[in-house]
């Protein structure tokens, strides 16, 4: 019997490795049954549905950074040539080729898909490879008698060998919850879905990442005198795009020959509370945005406005300082961890024993392997989304998804312990066997 590989919702990663598996099973090669758990629906989280959008914003980075990207396996020696021509078959321009829309995306330039359009393609390769999914909101995490991980939703158990967590949390986060001047993302979103028009004086979003310059992109159009972004950095750094900065994404060759200090720095400059080249050049032709630098400490009702109280320091002295907002709109959603509090005693255990130390976001963080998951953990649990560190800065998001599944699925789910990974070789370095 094949291990059965778990995924924590049905969005670009896990529809990344349940295609990469379903295309070498085809050849032949043995991997895991992949089953992915989804609370809505594949892609979601490029819908309105999933709270994260309108579906009508444009994806960031280029739609050829598909599931299969960078097309350069290094899975089954001797084979990885047909592996990779056997991805494209799946990949965004054969998206396109088959729903006839090919010609006229180049045509028009090869503009940015919105992120409708991106979901579209998810289910496109869902749908081609017969992706197994179970529909469920995760809300418990456990290990059963056979030492495997038991993914509950509420009305069944998934048993699996290996467990992957994806996604980026949940949009209904609030720094005020249900009050009608604090909006969350999903609350944001599902008003623009609606084309409802907000109109207020003083409008602050809170964060300083991509989430937030999508609702700053999307304010634009509604009736706002002001939008104040409040982000701890020093201001509102532009993502880095050019040709070092993408390779660094694409290929992690190297990434770990840098210090820790070094990774992190690339990181915050290319990756972290930083907005689009896109989304900047927008702010440039408008003079209702600003930045105020802070943290958040917490935010109060007040004669009809919310006042919120922000930390920051200069010099070496800490500041706090209160500004009051007609309407707040809580961005800073986005949470690597949003899963721990679904994990039960016994996984949080399994972790602690395996990390060797309190189960923190740092240790974790520190803990990823070649292969994704945590070193140490038997069964496995990959968290990709913490794997920038240790691993490629490309691994959270969408760079360099088709490396994503060959780390996933090169690694061994037997429980023999760690950590070569079961097919090929460990270095996917440049000028793989093939
Ligand atoms: C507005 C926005 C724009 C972005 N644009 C880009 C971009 O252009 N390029 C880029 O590289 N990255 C971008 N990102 C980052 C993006 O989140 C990741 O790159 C990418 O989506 C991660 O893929 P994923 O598979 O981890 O998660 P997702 O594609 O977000 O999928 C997660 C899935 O998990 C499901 N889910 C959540 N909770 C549960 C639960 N408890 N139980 C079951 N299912 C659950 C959700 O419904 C969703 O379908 C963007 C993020 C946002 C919010």
């Amino acid at each position: 019997m094949s291990p059965t590989l778990a995924i924590v919702g049905a969005g670009a990663k896990a529809v990344a490795v349940a295609a990469k598996a379903a295309v070498l099973r085809e050849m032949g090669v043995p991997v895991p049954e992949v089953v992915a758990i989804e609370r809505t629906g594949v892609g979601a989280n490029w819908e309105a549905a999933g709270g994260w959008t309108d579906g009508r914003h444009r994806l960031g980075t280029s739609p050829e950074k598909d599931i299969g990207f960078p097309y350069r396996s290094s899975l089954v020696p001797r084979r990885n040539a047909e592996l990779d021509e056997r991805m494209t078959r799946l990949s965004w321009q054969a998206f396109l080729i088959d729903t006839g829309q090919f010609a006229e995306w180049v045509d028009r330039g090869r503009p940015a898909p919105t992120h409708r359009k991106w979901s579209q393609y998810l289910n496109w390769v869902a749908d081609r490879v017969g992706m197994n999914v179970v529909l469920g909101e995760v809300c418990r995490i456990g290990i059963d008698a056979g030492r495997r991980w038991a993914v509950h939703t509420h009305d069944r158990t998934v048993s699996a060998d290996g467990l992957m967590i994806t996604g980026p949390g949940q949009a209904e986060r609030s720094i005020l919850p249900g009050h009608p001047l604090v909006l969350s993302i999903a609350e944001f979103w599902h008003r623009a879905a609606q084309r409802e028009l907000i109109c207020a004086d003083r409008v602050a979003v809170i964060g300083g990442g991509e989430t937030a310059a999508s609702m700053v992109n999307e304010l634009f159009r509604h009736r706002v005198s002001t939008v104040t972004v409040i982000s701890p950095q020093v201001t509102l750094f532009t993502r880095g795009e050019g040709f070092f900065e993408n390779s660094l994404f694409s290929d992690p060759t190297g990434w770990d020959s840098l210090t820790i200090q070094e990774r992190r720095d690339a990181m915050w400059r290319t990756d972290r509370g930083v907005f689009s080249a896109r989304v900047q050049e927008a702010l440039l032709s408008d003079d209702r945005i600003r930045h105020l630098r802070g943290r958040v400490a917490h935010a109060v009702p007040r004669d009809g406005r919310i006042r919120l109280t922000l930390k920051t320091t200069r010099g070496n002295e800490n500041l706090e300082t209160v500004h009051g907002f007609d309407l707040v709109i809580d961005g800073s959603g986005a949470d690597v961890l949003w899963f721990l509090p679904l994990l039960g005693q016994d996984a949080r255990d399994l972790l602690e024993l395996g990390l060797g130390r309190e189960l923190s976001g740092a240790a974790l963080e520190e803990s990823i392997g070649y292969d994704l998951a945590v070193t140490g953990v038997t069964p496995k649990l990959f968290l990709p989304n913490l794997a920038g560190l240790n691993q490629g800065p490309g691994f959270p998001n969408l760079s360099c998804l088709g490396l994503l599944a060959d780390r996933v699925l090169g690694a061994d789910l037997s429980g023999a312990g760690e950590p070569e990974p079961s097919l090929g070789r460990r270095s996917d370095a440049h000028q793989p066997v093939r």
